[in-house]
Formats: C-alpha cells, sequence, structure tokens
C-alpha cells in the first residue's frame, strides 16, 4: 500500500544524525566482513539507496570485490532473475538476428543492415541492463553508474525502435516528408530523454522537487510520443484502403500492445505491492518487466522480417546504412562523455551521504509486520 511519508521523526538535525549512525552502523555491517559464501542480507541491514520497493530480502553486501559481484551471477539473490533475463535476451537476440541474417544476402541486401543495427540497440539495451544489476550494489557510486548505463541502455534501444518505425511503419508520403530529420531529431529526442532521466535521479528527489520531476517525465513522454508518430501511417493507411484488413496489421499492434504492458508492468508495481516481502526472489514486477522487454525485441524482430521483407511493406524506404550508425555512434559517444561529466556529481551526491528516514518523500516499502522503509530515491531501477 503506498502512502505519504509523514510519521514524525523528531527535529531535523536528530533525524540527521540518526540517519548518519545508522548509515554507519550499515557500513559496518558491511565492510570488511569475511564473505559468508551466498549470504544475503534484509533490507534493513542495507543502504537505502539498494533497497527496492517492497523488497524485504536478498540483497547482496556492498564494499566487496568485484569477484563477489560476478560469482553471485551463480547464486541466488534479489537480482539475479533480473540480472538472467536479459543475458537470456542477449543470447536470444544473437541467435534471432543470425537466423534471419542468413535468410539474407548479408552484403547486398540494405535491409540485412537494418536488422542487424537494431538488434544491436536491443543488445546494448539487455547487455548494459545485466551489467548494472549484476554489479551496482558493489558501492554508492558504483550504484548510480552503473544505472545510468543502464539509462543509457534503454535510450539506445529507444532510438532503435525509432528508426524502426520509421523504415517499418511510415507510408511513401509520411516518409518522403521527414526522411532528412527524422533520425537526428530522433537522436536528439533520446538523447535528451537520458539527460532529464540523469537529472531526475540526480536533483530532483526531494519532496519539493517532486513536480519537476513530473514535468521532465511528461516531456520525456510526450517527446518520445512525437518520435514514434509514424506508426500511424499503417493504420491509417489501412483504414483507407478497403481492401486492407486490420488484421494485416496484427504483427505491429502486438508489438504494441506488449509496449503498454511494459510500461504497466514497470508502474504498477503488482504483485509485490500486495505482498510485500513474497516476491523478493521470483515474480516480482521488475522481472516480468524484463521478460516482456525481450519478448518485445524478439517480436519487433520477427516483425520486421515478416513485413519489410517478405512482405515488402517498406519498398518506399530506403535504408541509409551508414547515416544509422554514424548517429547510433554518436548517441553512445555523448552518452558516455555525459556520465564522465556527471561523475563529480555523483562523488558530491555519495558524499552527502543517505538523507534521513522519513525525511524525504519517496515510496513507502510495505513491510510484512505493518512497518515501513521508505525508497529515499522514490523510483524503481530500469
Ligand atoms: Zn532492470
Amino acid at each position: 500500500m503506498m502512502r505519504s511519508t509523514s510519521r514524525t521523526h523528531g527535529s531535523k538535525k536528530e533525524q540527521r544524525s540518526r540517519g548518519l549512525l545508522s548509515r554507519e552502523k550499515k557500513e559496518n555491517n558491511n565492510d570488511h566482513k569475511p564473505c559468508t559464501k551466498h549470504k544475503t542480507l534484509i533490507a534493513e541491514d542495507v543502504e537505502n539507496m539498494f533497497q527496492e520497493p517492497y523488497t524485504l530480502t536478498g540483497y547482496r553486501l556492498s564494499n566487496q570485490p568485484w569477484s563477489y559481484y560476478i560469482a553471485s551471477l551463480w547464486w541466488v539473490h534479489n537480482e539475479t532473475v533480473n540480472v538472467w533475463t536479459h543475458l537470456i535476451g542477449c543470447v536470444l537476440l544473437v541467435v534471432h538476428a543470425v537466423y534471419l541474417g542468413m535468410r539474407l544476402d548479408r552484403f547486398r541486401d540494405s535491409r540485412a543492415g537494418l536488422m542487424v543495427v537494431f538488434a544491436l540497440t536491443c543488445f546494448f539495451c539487455n547487455l548494459f541492463s545485466s551489467l548494472a544489476h549484476l554489479l551496482h550494489t558493489k558501492s554508492a557510486k558504483h550504484h548510480y553508474v552503473l544505472f545510468f548505463v543502464d539509462y543509457a541502455g534503454i535510450f539506445i534501444y529507444l532510438f532503435g525502435s525509432c528508426f524502426y518505425t520509421l523504415y517499418m511503419c511510415s507510408s511513401p508520403e509520411q516518409y518522403l516528408a521527414v526522411k532528412l530529420f527524422f533520425l537526428p531529431t530522433a537522436m536528439i529526442a533520446c538523447y535528451m530523454s537520458f539527460v532529464a532521466f540523469l537529472l531526475a535521479r540526480l536533483k530532483f528527489q526531494k519532496v519539493e522537487h517532486q513536480w519537476k520531476r513530473k514535468v521532465l517525465m511528461v516531456c520525456v513522454i510526450l517527446m518520445l510520443m512525437t518520435i514514434i508518430l509514424p506508426i500511424t501511417g499503417r493504420y491509417v493507411g489501412c483504414f483507407q484502403d478497403e481492401g486492407c484488413s486490420v488484421k494485416s496489421q496484427s504483427l505491429i499492434t502486438v508489438v504494441f500492445v506488449f509496449l503498454v504492458l511494459q510500461g504497466v508492468s514497470f508502474t504498477a508495481m503488482l504483485p509485490e505491492r500486495v505482498r510485500p516481502g513474497t516476491f523478493d526472489i521470483w515474480g516480482h514486477s521488475h522481472q516480468w518487466f524484463h521478460v516482456l522487454v525481450t519478448g518485445t525485441q524478439q517480436l519487433q524482430l520477427h516483425a520486421l522480417h515478416v513485413d519489410y521483407v517478405e512482405r515488402g511493406r517498406a519498398a518506399h524506404v530506403d535504408t541509409p546504412l551508414s547515416s544509422l550508425l554514424v548517429t547510433l555512434g554518436l548517441l553512445m559517444a555523448m552518452q558516455a562523455v555525459t556520465i564522465r561529466l556527471v561523475t563529480p556529481a555523483i562523488e558530491r551526491k555519495v558524499a552527502e551521504g543517505p538523507t534521513t528516514v522519513g525525511s524525504e518523500s519517496g515510496e513507502v516499502l510495505g513491510k510484512s509486520d505493518g512497518a515501513e522503509l521508505i525508497d529515499q530515491h522514490g523510483e524503481s531501477e530500469l
């Protein structure tokens, strides 16, 4: 159950001091301890920033050697399924792309190139996400940096989805009208959305900034909706054509149903919201979100092949493969530079230490005994 964080905790000074003491206690719990194999912690024993909404157990230790986190790939904790769902997604993408590439002339057919570049954007998304979930509990600084890399992967994939809709779904008229500026516009929109997410995470976490975060998110959603507008071309064209059945659009419709389901699973936080602690290891909404992302990507690739190659729906488009690669490379380079530039801000934020439980707004983490924990960053990871 969600509710506001209006509990009283004494004066701000007392709260701050309790927060610092609690942080020291947690650090002492985790630092320099001989790492008991496969030991996991309850939420109260880890830094607030590592706590996930409605997840009460299964946390790994922080401040351990890298080998500890890499080895954790093979044992069960509350990130195991998140890591593996996207690692399996990476393997499926490679297999699917190779299979489709073999059915086309890989060197002469530019459509094969388009599929490979789209699969590559999906691959980066899954790989960065797996790495973030696997390694982020190393330290507060790594937590921020790795999830910013995760955000980068998400927006690389969204950029892939943008050119996907242009080449797959635009009508000939739409394509002619937008083809010159669509790619750079999509790239800039994805980059700006990425920066907005970074800023929201770094700067707008306090209760007085909640409205700014919401405005930012609305801007991002509006921007991305504008970018995927080419999809309307397929449906409008079909409705205007008496010989066209809406059933013929079924593949692309299913893709969009999956995209909506992704949004629902990410925001609803079900089923863990109803029974906090029950789905810490298996069945958490974020795991379903990962599965849906992987499923959507597979469907997109399949639809790309069927509609674009076999049915020739996009015969009017020419695929500027070199422009695509250059634009994708530029987006990734700008993201890498941005993460490097915000690293000092991350270090400052980490040095400030955690804010006191209850002093800032955030998600309420349900507990089976009716008590609460507060998720200070107030959002779930991607
Ligand atoms: Zn994730």
